[in-house]
């Protein structure tokens, strides 16, 4: 019975490496900077747009060559998305590992790309390039966002 789910429906470890992939809701928030305060450890949220981020798509530029450019990128696994505590509320591995369902904007769901921005789930419209931001302290939000 479980077989006949679409794939974002089941468990995230029942999924290939394509449906994982294309699990991704592409919001882009996971490509902003974010800040840690060194004492607290509490991670802030920025509008700043890592360098390889496109803006108006919310997609990475040189996504197969990503580490090449951003070493710290994250490459998110099923081991990992329990452990990344910033990944954003409305991020689609974050949901399905916790058990929720994905959003009726996921473009998985409604069959509509653009629906992620459309919704105002994505970063598109309110972020800085990187070498336009200036001091990062200007742009902490008190968490990610
Ligand atoms: S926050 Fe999650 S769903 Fe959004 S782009 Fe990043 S990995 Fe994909
Ligand atoms: S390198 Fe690409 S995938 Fe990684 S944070 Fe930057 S824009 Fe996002």
């Amino acid at each position: 019975m479980n077989s006949k789910k679409p794939f974002w429906e089941k468990p995230l470890d029942q999924l290939d490496a394509g449906e994982w992939e294309a699990l991704c809701d592409g919001c882009g928030r996971c490509c902003l900077h974010k800040a840690e305060d060194a004492d607290t450890r509490h991670i802030y949220g920025t509008n700043i747009a890592c360098r390889l981020l496109d803006r108006e798509t919310a997609r990475c530029t040189d996504y197969p060559n990503r580490k090449r450019h951003v070493p710290d990128c994250l490459q998110l696994t099923q081991a990992k998305v329990g452990e990344v505590t910033w990944l954003p509320d409305s991020c689609a591995y974050r949901l399905r590992h916790e058990g929720h369902p994905l959003p009726e904007w996921h473009y998985l769901v409604c069959g509509d790309p653009e629906a992620v921005h459309a919704a105002g789930a994505s970063i598109r419209g309110w972020t800085v390039a990187e070498e336009d931001a200036g001091d990062i302290e200007d742009h902490l939000a008190p968490d990610p966002l």
